[in-house]
């Protein structure tokens, strides 16, 4: 009989349920097993549970959701040499077949087989073991806690976002949104260099945590308009725009706030499908509007700058919960946005 473990599986809409499951165990050679420790509440988690779908994922057989995770490892297949037991680990939780043209050539974030934990029909990791790749799981730097690690995967968003946003040396730059994205976005850029980094946002509390993690301007954006305020504060544009909150209104200011020929980098997930961007604006002035999908390649720098210190993702950690209230976890993200910013569950 296969050994049991605890998991908050997902039945349904606002139905999650703390229950034995069945334990996973090495299928494969080039797998590891991984006892989870840390596990942060996404967004998308708090999607799912709510509306029982994202796009074309939609929950139809009970799933474990999770994916921004940590743990340790305690049992590696015959093929794995860059792990052992013992080994704390964050876990990449999508990984594509590293076979199609988009992973031979270095974007298998749009690799289209790419299985992700806790999108619907794949389990995350709410629960106490997984079992994964080892070449998607990466050793923590010395002195790095399990939940410095569950945080490595926001921070790769931000690293992408920043990477596609071609975000350099003394670069100019506006952060719009001070949820858990932005603020590890903003980190982001500073670490790639940007001098100038102006924050947005309609919570001022969060945006004085993004002065205190390295924004040089801050803009609430309820008092006054932050296309004109950003436009003075930068003489006529930044160089990137990065757009983390996911509103329309938020997507057209990134527009309106970027120089000619600077580069809006959309990584916020909008509730709507389609809506109108500024495109004889973006034909005349020639700045890039490009799309930010998860990440790739980007776990190695993300540990790397939480291992030299350059990155505090702590100060994002507002609240925990232990495995067994996983659903007060996720409930509590839904609900109290007004004081949490990330939510962490606690595997024991
Ligand atoms: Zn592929």
């Amino acid at each position: 009989m296969a050994k049991k473990m605890k998991a908050a599986v997902l039945h349904a809409i606002g139905d999650l349920r703390v229950e034995e499951v069945d334990r996973p165990s090495i299928t494969a050679p080039d797998q590891a097993l991984v006892k989870i420790r840390a596990v942060g509440v996404c967004g998308s988690d708090v999607h799912f549970y709510e509306r029982g779908r994202i796009g074309p994922y939609v929950v139809k057989d009970p799933v474990i959701l999770g994916h921004e995770s940590a743990g340790e490892v305690v049992e590696v297949g015959k093929a794995v040499a860059n792990l052992r037991p013992g080994d704390k680990v964050a876990i990449e939780p999508g990984v594509p077949d590293r076979t199609c043209w988009y992973c031979k050539t270095g974007r298998y974030n749009l690799c289209a087989a790419v299985p992700f934990m806790g999108t619907p029909p794949w389990n995350g990791a709410f629960c106490e073991y997984v079992a994964w790749p080892a070449d998607f799981c990466f050793k923590l730097p010395e002195g790095l806690s399990f939940e410095q690690g569950a945080m490595t995967e926001p921070l790769a968003v931000g690293m992408q976002g920043t990477k596609r946003g071609g975000v350099g040396v003394g670069h100019s730059v506006v952060v719009l949104g001070c949820g858990p994205i932005g603020l590890v976005t903003l980190q982001a850029a500073k670490a790639r260099g940007a001098t100038q980094i102006i924050a947005t946002d309609v919570q001022q509390s969060r945006l004085e945590l993004a002065a205190k993690l390295g924004a040089t301007d801050i803009i609430n954006a309820k008092d006054v308009d932050p296309v004109e305020r950003v436009r003075e504060l930068s003489d006529g544009g930044v160089d990137v725009a990065l757009e983390t909150a996911g509103t329309v209104a938020t997507t057209q200011q990134a527009c309106a706030m970027v120089r000619m020929g600077g580069v809006v980098t959309l990584i916020g997930m909008p509730a709507e499908l389609d809506f109108e961007l500024p495109v004889l604006d973006i034909i005349c002035r020639e700045y890039d509007v490009r799309g930010v999908f998860r990440y790739c390649n980007c776990y190695p720098p993300a540990l790397a700058l939480l291992g030299a210190r350059k990155v505090d993702v702590n100060s994002l950690i507002t609240h925990r919960f232990p495995l067994d209230e996983a659903k007060a976890a996720v409930d509590f993200a839904k609900d109290r946005k007004d004081v949490a910013i990330k939510v962490m569950v606690e595997v024991g």
